[in-house]
């Protein structure tokens, strides 16, 4: 038996701290707000699953290698789409109520996915539903629950992960562990316009990289083509799209079809580049998503979430279109695992969308995060107790503000704005060397004038992490000289093949 300490309480934490505990682990769970707080229960459109007659694991395989832009690892792309049904039926043994029809599950189509494959819950409220039920699974083990418990730091003891430092009230606890659980979510706070939750600002992948663990893949993040030009950019699901909704710009025009065969259902990074571009065209002025032919009745029932979210911003979307914008969504890069959830420190495993398995690539296909999240959590939980097989000293790169000379800088002090503001308008949707290398100098001003150790506060060790995370996103984006999937590069647009080690096909 192991003392297991999971940090986060998402899709991915809960389910490995079920995991673990029915394997007879003793287990904690940390988590930096509330049980429910995190991405996953504001997931809308659902999640993706083989799980229908005329599907089948191949099919969705190939979906997601070609997504994935040349950049997923098949192995791990393999695993998600086997294992896939079997943890969609977990969730569906503890508790998870999906969307019923007259043939069984109800399921909806996103873009990229060849077939209709999305099973989804209370309309767009998968990711709550989901999250209530696991919330309810795991109060029902003797697992130990610790709300308002930040992750300042893994600890590590002669090279491998020992325990993590926590703040609880102001103050440091650490906290022994034979194994230590990073689920901590995504990266979306490092952006002015994300669709994600507060608590999304990369501690897991910044304290995994304190602590000595590879990180990957960290220039492919996601922007979504449709969060509302709203206070808070709430997202409107792909699935709206799926169901016919179509994207205008800001004369009327429909533009999507001229852009690419799928039109509107055409990968994420294609129609969020369209969509910005089509502001560009007009001024900046949001491109519109007009789903009035979905009429009122089918909206209100299928979309009940975003239904209130739009008519809370003040639009009546059943009769006109509603403005949008692109906004960061989804990290695909993060801490690298294995296959098993397994870093490349020993005892320190990364599961959920904190964790670069590969399954992703350089682009995320519809839905397959809730997935990942829940196949990598049962994987990891599955090999909690045993050695790690492999010990490799992380290929860890010198923070290029080592050695660097402080230069005075226009842009001002470092702030979270003006952080997030830098990296929506230089490390965004769109990127150049020259844009990169502005941004960098301007990072190696701020990280300078930072002191060595935050104060014990959750905002400074989160705007510390984020200042890391810059710094290890701008880099990886700079040393990419090609554009594949979300990493656009301006002054290298075409894809490099040299870069793409790995097969688009199966
Ligand atoms: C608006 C929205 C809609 C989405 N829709 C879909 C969808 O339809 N389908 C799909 O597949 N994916 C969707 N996604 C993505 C998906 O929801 C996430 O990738 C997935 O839920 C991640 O689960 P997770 O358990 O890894 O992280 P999360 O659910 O984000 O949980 C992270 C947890 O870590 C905690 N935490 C963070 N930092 C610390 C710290 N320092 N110390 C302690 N705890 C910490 C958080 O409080 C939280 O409990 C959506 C995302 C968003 C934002």
């Amino acid at each position: 038996m192991a003392a297991v300490v999971v940090v986060g309480s998402g899709l991915a934490g809960l389910l490995a701290a079920v995991r673990a505990a029915d394997a007879g682990h003793r287990v904690t769970v940390v988590t930096k707000g509330t049980l429910d707080e995190g991405s996953t229960r504001h997931a809308q459109g659902g999640i993706a699953a083989a799980l229908f007659a005329d599907d089948s694991v191949d099919a969705h395989v190939r979906d997601t290698l070609r997504a994935g832009a040349g950049h997923c690892d098949p192995a791990a792309v393999r695993v998600l789409c086997e294992e896939g049904p079997a943890r969609v039926r977990d969730l569906i043994r503890f508790g998870a109520a999906f969307d019923r029809d007259e043939s069984g599950l109800a399921r909806g189509l996103e873009a990229a996915h060849s077939r209709a494959r999305v099973v989804h819950a209370g309309g767009d409220a998968t990711g709550a539903e989901i999250q209530r039920a696991l919330v309810a699974t795991v109060r029902s083990r003797a697992v130990e629950l610790v709300e308002h418990a930040m992750l300042a730091d893994v600890l590590t003891c002669r090279g491998r992960a020992c325990g993590v430092r926590l703040l609880i009230g102001g103050q440091y606890v650490d906290r022994p562990a034979d194994a230590v659980v990073l689920a901590t979510g995504g990266t979306g706070q490092l952006y002015g316009r994300t669709t994600n939750p507060a608590v999304a600002t990369g501690d897991g992948v910044a304290a995994a990289w304190r602590a000595g663990a590879r990180v990957d893949d960290l220039e492919f993040t996601q922007f979504h083509p449709t969060a509302l030009a709203a206070p808070g950019t709430p997202l409107i699901s792909e699935a709206v799209r799926g169901e016919g909704a179509v994207l205008r710009d800001a004369s009327g025009e429909r533009f999507m079809p001229s852009r690419h065969p799928l039109a509107e259902l055409a990968p994420r990074d294609v129609v969020a580049r369209e969509v910005a571009a089509a502001m560009r065209r007009h001024g900046d002025a949001p491109a519109t998503l007009d789903a009035t032919a979905l009429g009122a009745a089918f909206l209100a029932r299928r979309f009940p979430g975003i239904d209130a979210a739009t008519r809370a911003a003040g639009y009546d979307w059943s009769r006109e279109p509603v403005p949008v914008t692109p906004a960061a969504h989804y990290a695909m890069g993060g801490i690298a695992t294995d296959l098993w959830g397994r870093t490349s420190v020993p005892g320190l495993f990364a599961i959920g969308e904190c964790a670069r398995t590969g399954v992703h690539g350089a682009n995320r296909l519809a839905s397959n995060s809730l997935l990942e999240a829940a196949v990598f959590a049962d994987r990891a939980g599955r090999v909690l107790g045993e050695p790690f097989p492999h010990a490799h000293a992380a290929s860890r790169a010198q923070l290029r503000t080592e050695g660097a000379a402080p230069r005075s800088s226009a842009a001002g002090p470092f702030t979270r704005a003006a952080l997030q503001d830098l990296m929506w308008t230089r490390a965004g949707l769109e990127r150049s060397g020259d844009g990169l290398a502005g941004a960098s100098a301007l990072l190696d001003d701020w990280a300078l004038a930072q002191p060595a150790e935050p104060a014990p506060a959750v905002e400074a060790i989160e705007d510390a992490n984020l200042l890391l995370l810059a710094r290890l996103t701008v880099d990886a984006a700079l040393a990419r000289r090609e554009s594949r999937g979300a990493h656009h590069r301006l002054d290298h647009p075409e894809r490099d093949p040299a870069l793409g080690a790995l097969p688009e096909a199966a």
